[in-house]
């Protein structure tokens, strides 16, 4: 059985790459009949930020990306949260330790800092604890068991390290990458347990992907180099055969292709670049977000999965249904995917026209009633439908409407005046009295009457139009102008006319 998991560290917002990568294993889980776990990995309690893990849940929510196993949900596997599963993990990490696959290391930080400085002095810019060092630091490599058992009995901090092998070359296959190969020379020593007792990354993902049954580990390329250090661990802890097939998700980049696209980009070029508003609770910096933003969750999800994946006929606009049944991981690009704002507005707007005038009226109410304007649901509803059209946001509706819910303070009156005259004055005069004792106010009928009249005043319909047009909505926009009168009713269609001709 497939079983995915999304394993965020809960260290503030998300980003758009985290979201993609959340979609891409919901859509592969589903596809599968498989389950999709939400981790919380929250073992390094320096990084930990209050409300992080709450704003992921509420934007799995709004996504629709709800997790089959999670912190809130439980499930068989639980806890799903790292910091609630510590004594987990100490067995494994002693039992690498017994294998000679790790090693205690009780090196101080100043111990570690001359190594650096040695290493520094000898032309080694960037300087590990691995092959080349660990044969002088202060490591149960270098000790024998009875100095290493007394330093244990003392309680002396320490930390549990990989002992990476020498001159070996590490394969994997990956779902997009196809066979990528390491040298294990050029990865460090990584700690696996730390002086607290804590699991690092390393270690915790491994042993909670084997003890919650992932099946396939979908993740951000970032996470590529750490791979030679979970293959191994799989393989030393005696689970090789279950270790899940992996994909590394290629990154988002700025619109220029210049490198990852970062939260900084969005201040700078003035779009979100994160899921939801997120507000860091240490500065109060806000981070935009695309919900707050006006965009459609199902805008926002389609506009994620063409980041890197399309289905190869050039269809842009796909519901969920549609993308868990035709996504496939082998045809997600291995290159970065560029993110262009633009493209994202144009997928709202695509959205904006495929969604029912109720749930957008739903969506405008509180743009509304912020304005002070009280107005029915079923009424919103249809100028929805109406102006929809036009609205690359929910809150365009007001742009594009507002005529529908306030008089025009204003009348852009140069639009008609150089052709104003006493005919069309009169005329307007005489639509006045027509339009009193109009019964049927659709505007076929409306139409129907005012060509009539323009008719029978040999004056050009079209001519008349724009006026009345501008005296329904004060200037030259909108929809058609008969569909404006029919919607604001009668008493309304005739008090504004008679405040323009005053
Ligand atoms: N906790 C890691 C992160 O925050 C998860 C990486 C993974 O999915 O293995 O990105």
């Amino acid at each position: 059985k497939v079983r995915v998991r999304f394993a965020p560290s809960p260290t503030g917002g998300l980003h758009l790459g985290g979201v993609r990568t959340v979609l891409f294993n919901f859509l592969f889980a589903r596809q599968h009949n498989g389950e999709f776990i939400l981790r919380i990995e929250d073992t390094d309690q320096t990084r930990f930020v209050p409300g992080a893990e709450e704003y992921i849940v509420e934007c799995l929510r709004w996504c629709g990306l709800e997790p089959d196993e999670s912190p809130l949900k439980g499930g068989p596997y639980g806890p799903y949260r790292q910091s609630e599963r510590k004594p987990l993990y100490r067995q494994y990490a002693e039992q690498l330790v017994a294998s000679g696959n790790a090693y205690y290391a009780f090196d101080t930080p100043e111990e570690l800092e001359a190594m650096r400085e040695v290493e520094r002095a000898r032309g080694n810019h960037s300087p590990q604890y691995n092959h080349a060092v660990r044969g002088h630091m202060r490591n149960s490599l270098n000790m024998d068991a009875a100095e290493v058992r007394e330093l244990l009995d003392k309680e002396t901090p320490h930390v549990i390290r990989i002992k990476m092998p020498t001159n070996e070359e590490l394969t994997f296959t990956d779902m997009i990458r196809g066979d990528v190969t390491f040298q294990t020379n050029i990865v460090d020593d990584k700690v696996l347990l730390k002086a607290d007792g804590m699991p690092t990354y390393h270690l915790a993902v491994v042993v909670d992907d084997y003890l919650m049954k992932i099946t396939h580990a979908f993740r951000g390329e970032e996470w590529l180099p750490s791979a030679p250090v979970h293959i191994l661990l799989w393989k030393y802890l005696g689970w090789a055969n279950k270790m899940p097939q992996w994909a590394h998700l290629p990154l988002i980049l700025k619109p220029d292709g210049n490198g990852k696209l970062s939260k900084r980009d969005g201040d700078r070029l003035g779009f979100p670049v994160y899921a939801m508003n997120w507000q860091d609770p240490a500065s109060g910096d806000l981070t935009k977000g695309f919900r707050e933003n006006g965009f459609l969750p199902e805008a926002f999800i389609n506009m994620l999965a063409m980041l890197g994946w399309n289905d190869g006929s050039g269809q842009e606009i796909f519901t969920m249904e549609e993308l868990i049944a035709k996504f496939s991981i082998s045809r997600v690009h291995k290159g970065g995917a560029k993110f262009d704002y633009d493209k994202a507005k144009w997928f709202n707007h695509q959205w904006i026209q495929r969604t029912g005038n109720e749930r957008l009226a739903h969506l405008f109410l509180p743009v509304l009633e912020a304005k002070g304007v009280i107005a029915e649901p079923a009424y919103v509803e249809k100028i929805a439908g109406l102006v929809k059209e036009r609205c690359q946001f929910v809150n365009e509706i007001w742009d594009h409407g507002f005529f529908f819910f306030v008089r025009p303070d204003k009348y852009d009156l140069d639009a008609v005046k150089p052709k104003w005259n006493a005919d069309k004055q009169a005329f307007f005069g005489e639509w006045l009295s027509v339009l009193l004792n109009q019964e049927d106010f659709s505007a076929a009928a409306l139409e129907e009457g005012f060509k009539g009249l323009a008719a029978a005043k040999g004056i050009k319909p079209g001519e008349l139009q724009l006026p009345f047009r501008i005296m329904l909505c004060g200037g030259k926009f909108g929809p058609p102008v008969f569909d404006i009168a029919a919607t604001i009713g009668k008493n309304e269609t005739i008090d504004r006319i008679a405040l323009a001709l005053d």
